[in-house]
């Protein structure tokens, strides 16, 4: 029997109708590949794309320039670039501002792999340590107040490359959906002096139904109003308002999450797309009592149609219930990642 929940932070209602979808996997072909000629990303490529801003070396190779693991470059087509004052131009009912903000690519490693599941744990904290450094640099910047770090994964989830990246825009402004999240979780913050999130959390590991992932510092869970099928939070167990926060002790495991439930999801539903999000909180505060950074994986296995567009509702036809199960259950002890470049791999 389908069910509305609203989500308690946003307010956001869904429709959970499980029997809309025979199974998941009627939805998904084989994963449109968008490969080209040659890859800007790939090691070698450098000069095809702007010029970098930072980057790391690998783990274990040396430290020359040329054998760099991460690279952060401008992006080519930037959404956003300028670092003018924000101000805002009033013409009647209108308002127009100038293009204020950072659009960075990050690109992941040298070789051509296609999902953060095929490197080490190391590997990943690495990025994951590149995006801390990106928004701290970007939270010094002037005249912006917020960051997004994001990952396109697959063409239907809006990737335009498929060499493993993702992206950072800096906004002079915050984004709807976390003033949307913000302003819940202030509401109940005033009302009952705690973080709705730390108490999600709780209650959720209470429940266990919704649990993915549990370790020392982080937990994995499906959320009770998923606006999409195995849509998977990581959230820190312990309050924490800013993702730039994190230690470093903390990011190998939480890379260690990370990996998992992208195996996770990837064992699931094989060559799904999926947009992976950060929240943070805005740059401009101090530590906040009632917001609780998370990580957010959004599988796209149905299109947003009409009802989606017209009404902000989502229907999603796995329950979030059913699908913890799912994704809980998927079998890691025969995953090792390959580090395999896919465009040196053989096809027959
Ligand atoms: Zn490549
Ligand atoms: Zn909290
Ligand atoms: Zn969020």
């Amino acid at each position: 029997v389908p069910e509305l929940r609203k989500d308690p932070i946003t307010s956001r209602w869904v429709i959970i109708a499980a029997n809309r979808a025979a199974r998941p996997n009627e939805f998904l072909a084989a994963p449109p590949r968008r490969v080209a000629k040659v890859c800007p990303f790939c090691r070698g490529q450098e000069n095809q794309t702007p010029a970098a801003v930072a980057t790391y070396p690998g783990i274990r190779s040396g430290r020359s320039a040329a054998d760099w693991q991460v690279r952060v470059v401008p992006n080519l087509f930037p959404a956003l670039t300028s670092d003018r004052r924000f101000v805002l131009e009033q013409n009647g009912l209108f308002e127009t501002g100038p293009d204020v903000g950072i659009h960075e690519v990050i690109i992941e490693s040298p070789h051509h792999l296609v999902s953060m599941c095929d490197q080490c744990d190391e590997e990943v904290a690495l990025v994951l340590g590149v995006y801390r450094d990106r928004l701290i640099a970007a939270s010094g910047r002037p005249n912006v107040v917020h960051a997004i770090v994001f990952k396109n994964v697959g063409v239907a989830a809006g990737a335009s490359l498929e060499h493993t990246h993702s992206q950072l825009l800096a906004l002079p402004v915050v984004p709807a959906t976390v003033a949307e999240e913000e302003c819940g979780a202030q509401q109940y913050y005033q009302q009952h002096d705690r973080c709705i999130y730390c108490d999600l959390i709780e209650q959720e590991q209470r429940a266990e139904s919704r649990v993915v992932g549990r370790s020392a510092h982080f937990v994995a869970l499906c959320p009770f109003a998923s606006r999409f099928a195995m849509e998977t939070w990581i959230l820190p167990a312990e309050h924490s308002s800013h993702f730039e926060q994190t230690r470093d002790a903390q990011l190998v495991e939480l890379a260690q999450m990370v990996r998992q439930c992208l195996l996770r999801l990837q064992v699931a539903l094989a060559g799904v797309a999926y947009n992976f999000v950060i929240h943070s909180a805005p740059f401009d505060t101090a530590a906040l009592g009632h917001y609780h950074w998370h990580i957010e994986i959004l599988p796209r296995i149905a299109n947003a149609a009409g009802f989606e567009w017209g009404t902000g509702f989502h229907i999603n036809s796995i329950p979030p219930e059913q699908a913890a199960r799912t994704l809980r259950t998927v079998d890691l002890s025969c995953f090792i990642p390959t580090g395999e470049d896919v465009s040196t791999r053989k096809t027959s």
